[in-house]
């Protein structure tokens, strides 16, 4: 093992495991390839894990686990305070190394590693999270209370979109909480994970309290089927994550398992039109509809639906698509396969007989001939039994569906198979309340387009988005990666002696 990312000098650069806070020197069978999407050069390849590999690391983590889970809060709040001192140091760092990787703007993956940093705030209060609940005197002289512990060790699998996010949603609750993690990135951008992983190493968390394991299928399969891994958190596509669930509450574990969306923004008549464009254009075309809470589908009301579409055009005729790293609007898409499978979906829509009206797919690009970008692309009239209104495209294709007004629109919503993020433009505040109370969704937004709740708050869909009972951080986070012990407790009295038979009752 080595304390450095290997460097070979030749390219591409190799992206390997970190276990027990050392780079693994082990020669992968498999391995992928990882681009910078914004030239489309292979920058790397990123080594896969065995199963071997993956039990060999749960076996060092069980023993971590251990230890840690047993070390008082006052030493592990030291290493979550020192940990969140380097991770605010060192964020611009990261979010560069997530555009290269990645290719959303450098100020887009700034807010996503910030996003990140609350959660580890959040997770900095973990003595008061953990506390538990106790009652004197629930009988003559007993008292009980209910303690919370770690589970052991857990498993995180993060998806390409939010590569640093998404793991922060998990991994500082789980350490803090006193489990040991082992965390398999996504192998499309796989280097900030370890980045950050090096950050927990300086903050002074003990070897194999958070282990990095790459991989693909075959490592997500081993963490799934380990007895001694006891949760895990997935998040991904809506197809991945429910084999995810099903596999692992089979083996007897906790999951929770976040999917797909389809997220749609209901504009009613009376909404301020400038901001309803602005946030169509944001929630839509931000990090180029590559998130989970991008605003896919507005439903305009007829009566105002021309002239939001207008400021819509007028607002998406501004904005720059190109290399990410060079202060456009918007950067590629994450792989040639995905700018492939988003250009097919424009595509499909204009031969279903939706209006294209504004091509995402002709440029002009601020980018390299061979990046994989495709520009924001703005469909009218779409119908419900098109494609590009079905299914999750994670590219900047807005869809607008015309609707007669809030029954139709909350109809559709409630209709669809996913339920993530559900957001309405109104200035009526009835309209509004009906909305939040009737809606079929984990998240809502009122006059906001991309409602992604803060840390302490829970994230998580409804529906085919999340399956399993516990959303992301919050206090949701905190209950998945504990479990709960109920003391009962009498220190010896001789009043207490006596034999007594039937069912314990107080008294
Ligand atoms: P993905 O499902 O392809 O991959 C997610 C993870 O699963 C990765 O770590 C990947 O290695 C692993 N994986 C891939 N194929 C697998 C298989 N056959 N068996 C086991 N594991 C497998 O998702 P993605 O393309 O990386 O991410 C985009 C998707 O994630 C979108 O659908 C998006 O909506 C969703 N997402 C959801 C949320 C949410 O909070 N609900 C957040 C972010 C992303």
């Amino acid at each position: 093992m080595s304390h450095h990312e290997p460097t070979s000098g030749a390219t591409p650069r190799r992206i390997t495991h970190l276990i027990g806070h050392e780079y693994w020197t082990g020669t992968a069978a498999r391995t992928a390839p990882v681009y910078n999407p914004a030239t489309g050069a292979q920058t790397g390849a990123v080594d896969l894990a065995s199963k071997e590999l993956v039990d060999e690391v749960v076996a060092r983590s069980q023993k971590a686990a251990a230890a840690w889970g047993a070390m008082s809060m006052t030493r592990r709040g030291t290493v979550m305070f020192a940990f969140r001192e380097l991770l605010n140091a060192h964020k611009e760092r990261i979010a560069e190394i997530i555009t290269s990787e990645h290719g959303k703007t450098v100020s887009d993956a700034l807010g996503e590693v910030t996003r990140g940093l609350e959660v580890v705030e959040f997770a900095c209060g973990i003595p008061h999270l953990l506390k538990g609940g106790h009652s004197e005197s629930v009988s003559t002289n007993v008292d009980s209370y209910s303690l919370l512990q770690p589970l052991g060790v857990v498993g995180v699998i993060s998806p390409f979109n939010f590569p640093a996010m998404v793991p922060m949603w998990f991994v500082p609750i789980a350490i803090a909480a006193g489990n040991a993690v082992i965390i398999k990135p996504s192998e499309k951008d796989p280097s900030a994970v370890n980045a950050i992983a090096e950050l927990w190493r300086e903050a002074g968390l003990p070897a194999d309290v958070l282990n990095v394991v790459h991989g693909d299928k075959e490592a997500v399969d081993a963490l799934l089927d380990n007895p001694a891994v006891k949760a895990v958190s997935f998040v991904g596509s809506t197809p991945i994550a429910r084999y995810v669930y099903e596999r692992g509450t089979a083996n007897g574990k906790r999951i929770q398992a976040l999917g797909g969306a389809k997220n749609h923004m209901l504009v009613l008549p009376d909404a301020d039109l400038e901001l309803a464009a602005d946030a169509a254009v944001n929630g839509g075309f931000g990090s180029a509809g590559e998130r989970c809470m991008a605003v896919s589908v507005v439903l305009a009301t007829d009566s105002i639906a021309d002239q939001l579409i207008e400021k819509i055009v007028a607002r998406v005729r501004t904005l720059r698509t190109g290399d990410g790293s060079t202060g456009v609007d918007m950067g590629p898409i994450v792989t040639r396969q995905a700018r492939d499978r988003i250009t097919g979906y424009i595509a499909a829509g204009a031969q279903a007989g939706a209006t294209l009206v504004v091509d995402g797919r002709e440029g002009p690009f601020d980018g390299p001939s061979d990046g994989y970008f495709v520009g924001p692309t703005l469909f009218d009239n779409v119908a419900t039994d098109m494609s590009i209104y079905t299914d999750e495209i994670f590219g900047p294709v807005l869809s607008v569906v015309r609707v007669s007004g809030f029954d139709e629109g909350l109809g559709l919503i409630n209709a669809n198979p996913y339920g993530n993020g559900s957001v309405i433009f109104t200035n009526d505040g009835g309209a509004a309340r009906k909305f939040e109370i009737e809606v079929q969704a984990g998240m809502v937004g009122i006059n906001v387009p991309v409602p992604v709740p803060m840390a302490y708050y829970s994230f998580g869909g409804w529906k085919n988005s999340l399956f399993g009972d516990s959303h992301a951080h919050g206090t949701e986070g905190v209950h998945f990666f504990t479990r709960s012990k109920t003391v009962t407790r009498r220190w010896p009295d001789p009043s207490a002696r006596g034999l007594q038979l039937g069912f314990p009752q107080n008294h």
